[in-house]
């Protein structure tokens, strides 16, 4: 690290005061898998659910978006991946502070990596879901028809094809999307949120499905 002469300045008001007025717990939910396994989808749906019907403050953080962005300049390198994460983590590490519940769905395929992710964040605060699917699943469904041009040889280092993904072997929840819904997925997830604290679901679901359908996401 490059030697610098920065002194953090203390705020006035922590993440505590934040999620005391949210009334719920930030945190970042990692979301791992294959690509294609269901990442996306699921942490797209529970925030659906999480914003529109329990008033909580959430983010997406997603793999392909924040390349666009942020990290245009990386590739897929080990480095490169590297330095992908940690600028998420970072990145997750303010939205937490500022109060947000993240739901990043990231393929972090090795483990030496989430172990980092996890030591970076207070227990409390992080939870690992792993969204297994296999390999073949995946590539049938290909959404975004990438798995061909790996195969193809035209996109490099694709993660189950040409590049490693090495399974979590102690996450928080294993989703096998092959065997459950969307729906029951996202059952999965806010149940594990609750159970875990994060978030204390009592507020009136009839009141805030008619939010939902009012900005026509129902
Ligand atoms: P990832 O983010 O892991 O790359 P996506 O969410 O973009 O994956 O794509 C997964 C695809 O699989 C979507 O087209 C989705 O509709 C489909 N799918 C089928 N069953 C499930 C499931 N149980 N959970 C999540 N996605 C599923």
């Amino acid at each position: 690290m490059k030697e610098n002469h920065l002194v953090w300045h203390n705020e006035y008001v922590k993440r505590d005061d934040r999620n005391r007025l949210n009334d719920h717990k930030s945190g970042l939910i990692w979301i791992t898998g294959l690509s294609a396994s269901g990442k996306s989808t699921i942490a797209h749906s529970v925030e659906k659910k999480l914003f529109f019907e329990h008033s909580i403050r959430t983010y997406v953080l997603d793999g392909d978006n924040v390349r666009h962005g942020l990290n245009n300049n990386l590739g897929f390198s080990r480095d490169d991946r590297k330095e992908n994460l940690r600028r998420i983590v970072e990145l997750s590490k303010l939205f937490i502070d500022a109060g947000i519940l993240v739901l990043a769905a990231f393929i972090s395929p090795f483990k030496e990596d989430r172990e980092y992710i996890r030591k970076r964040f207070e227990d409390d605060n992080f939870l690992e879901i792993y969204v297994k699917c296999s390999l073949e699943e995946c590539e049938r469904r290909d959404p975004k028809g990438q798995y061909k041009k790996a195969r193809a040889g035209i996109i490099k280092n694709y993660t189950g094809i040409s590049a490693p993904y090495e399974e979590p072997e102690n996450p928080d929840l294993i989703i096998e999307s092959q065997k459950v819904t969307i729906k029951e997925s996202v059952f999965k997830v806010i149940d594990l949120l609750e159970k875990k604290d994060f978030i204390a679901l009592r507020r009136s679901m009839h009141k805030d499905s008619n939010t939902a359908k009012l900005h026509g996401r129902e």
